[in-house]
């Protein structure tokens, strides 16, 4: 499997995962224009795009769903709920999946797990036959049952939206903020770091994504998530807003693992 994120954050976010058969994009927030800029910038053949799928309704995710239907000529899968919000009109290309009900795409098998935000919204676990990479961003809490769902990743994509010092010193005014924070919000640094906590062994590399450009910085961001992996064997990267980074899903054989490195994707990689 390969994974690179072409944009994460509230300006636009997409990530495309490629197994050795099948490519996938998750979600529609960047144009299909910056789309093929980044995937080219990233050494990546546009190519043939086998599915786009949607995780919620908001246009960070889902304004470019119909360019993309067209565009990479594709199918565009979504949720009942999320196709009733967002305006999509390439019904022949529409493929609609249950927020808790494992899907495949090619052979990318797809498990979706409901977490709670202002418009209905999925965690994302992705595998091939090597690897299992969780993606869950734009959430107010988390929930133990997304604990569990997620300890099982190699890789894990998690939001580290905002630090809370700063949304209140912040531009937004209070009814923003109370959005923010609130149970159908976003994740602040140190609800990721609870959950960072709970990692095992399994995991081995972390990225942060969908940073707030005005309510928190990289450095801050980073700091508190180094603090909650301080004690484990675990890599952390951050994910751009405007650059693609193509995300490491095994680790160099150089690299001391420890007794389980065997365990560890070496052949992760296509
Ligand atoms: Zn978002
Ligand atoms: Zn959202």
């Amino acid at each position: 499997m390969r994974v690179t994120i072409l944009g994460s954050g509230s300006a636009g976010n997409c990530t495309l995962v490629e197994t050795k058969t099948t490519r996938v994009l998750i979600d529609a927030g960047l144009s299909a224009k910056q789309v093929r800029l980044r995937m080219k910038a990233m050494g990546r053949d546009v190519g043939k795009i086998d599915g786009v799928v949607i995780t919620h309704a908001h246009g960070d995710h889902s304004a470019h769903a119909q360019s993309y239907a067209q565009a990479f000529c594709t199918n565009v899968y979504m949720t009942e709920s999320t196709r009733r919000n967002v305006r999509f009109h390439a019904e022949a290309a529409l493929r609609v999946y249950g927020a808790n009900s494992a899907f495949e795409v090619g052979d990318l098998a797809i498990e979706p797990h409901a977490v709670p935000h202002d418009a209905p919204q999925v965690a994302l676990r992705m595998r091939d036959e090597h690897c299992c990479v969780g993606l869950a961003t734009d959430l107010g809490e988390v929930e133990a049952s997304l604990v569990d769902h997620l300890k099982a990743c190699d890789v894990l994509m998690i939001e580290s939206n905002y630090d809370d010092d700063m949304l209140t010193r912040g531009p937004y005014p209070e009814h923003i903020q109370r959005r923010v924070r609130g149970r159908l919000g976003h994740l602040d640094n140190l609800h990721t770091a609870e959950l960072l906590r709970e990692l095992t062994a399994r995991t081995h590399t972390v990225v942060l994504m969908h940073l707030s450009k005005k309510n928190n910085t990289e450095e801050v961001a980073r700091a508190v998530a180094q603090d909650a992996l301080s004690t484990k064997d675990i890599d952390l990267y951050l994910a751009q807003q405007d650059s693609p980074m193509s995300v490491p899903l095994s680790r160099t054989l150089t690299l001391n693992y420890g007794l389980d490195a065997s365990e560890r994707n070496s052949t992760c990689s296509i």
